[in-house]
């Protein structure tokens, strides 16, 4: 699942490439996962500025209307040419076409005939138009403090107020929003915390510390393609060449600490860690 570093930097790449243009067409073969569409138009309005909220990516348009794209499991967000030809979208950019970008859910047309496209192969990632302010409101009520803009000190007393594993509290997104499974391994391991000490016993300041530093990475080096994202031109980012825990189950810790990493059920997911660096 894109987490927050690969939705920022979809953000941040697409906002070069959209801000000032219009939409002008849309298409869906999956129309249950959008919402409000016929409610609330936004064809020939401008694309104003582009934010991620949480996993959420949020083009705010003129005339007070924003599209909300959430990728879910397996979606992720394009920019290109592609030509239809009846449900099937293909492109002739060597990236933009290779099978993980085929699965194109959502198109919307821009006035300088390219597109942004949600691909997603598991037909869960959503659309929804809102009125800018009830969204914002929505958000302001709805979404956890952001895993990269959260004090210091509001972090730590999140930590300190929870009672369940710091792998699970880490990924909740009822309390911190933006870090998930893959994130969540690596930040632990920084921090050298066991995943499955109580939240509220961690070294909190180093569970912090580990965040930043393992967030900003990955934003530093485009996201994480060991699965299904990409950047927007189709290409990979490449954070999974730092993985310290994440798929390197059964192999030696990088802190040449004698340690085999480890990996556990936990739920219908599985955790990663290092028996000696994270007692
Ligand atoms: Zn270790």
């Amino acid at each position: 699942m894109p987490e927050l570093p690969e939705v920022e930097n979809t953000v941040n790449s697409l906002s070069d490439l959209v801000v000032a243009r219009k939409i002008i067409d849309f298409w869906t073969d999956v129309p249950q996962r959008v919402s409000n569409l016929e409610k609330i138009s936004f064809f020939k309005k401008e694309i104003l500025r582009l934010r991620r909220v949480g996993k959420n990516i949020i083009f705010d348009l003129s005339g007070g209307v924003s599209i909300l794209v959430h990728q879910k499991i397996s979606g992720h967000v394009l920019y290109g040419v592609w030509s239809q030809n009846g449900d099937a979208w293909t492109t002739k950019d060597k990236f933009l076409s290779e099978r993980i970008n085929s699965f194109v859910r959502f198109v919307f047309v821009l006035d300088n005939k390219h597109m942004v496209t949600v691909v997603d192969p598991r037909k869960f990632a959503k659309v929804e138009v809102w009125k800018t302010k009830d969204l914002s409101q929505k958000l302001a009520e709805s979404i956890a403090p952001d895993a990269l803009s959260v004090s210091k000190n509001d972090f730590v007393d999140i930590l300190s107020k929870r009672k369940g594993i710091i792998k699970r509290v880490l990924m909740d997104q009822s309390i911190i929003s933006g870090i998930g499974n893959i994130y969540s391994d690596e930040i632990l391991w920084w921090a050298k915390t066991n995943p499955y000490v109580v939240a509220k016993d961690a070294d909190a300041v180093a569970v912090y510390n580990a965040t930043r530093k393992v967030l900003l990475k990955a934003i530093e080096l485009k996201g994480d393609s060991m699965s299904d994202y990409r950047r927007v031109d189709g290409t990979k980012g490449s954070f999974q060449k730092e993985h310290k825990v994440y798929g390197r189950e059964g192999q030696k810790c990088f802190r040449e600490d004698g340690g085999i990493i480890q990996i556990r059920k936990m739920g219908n997911r599985s955790l990663r860690f290092c028996p000696v660096c994270q007692k």
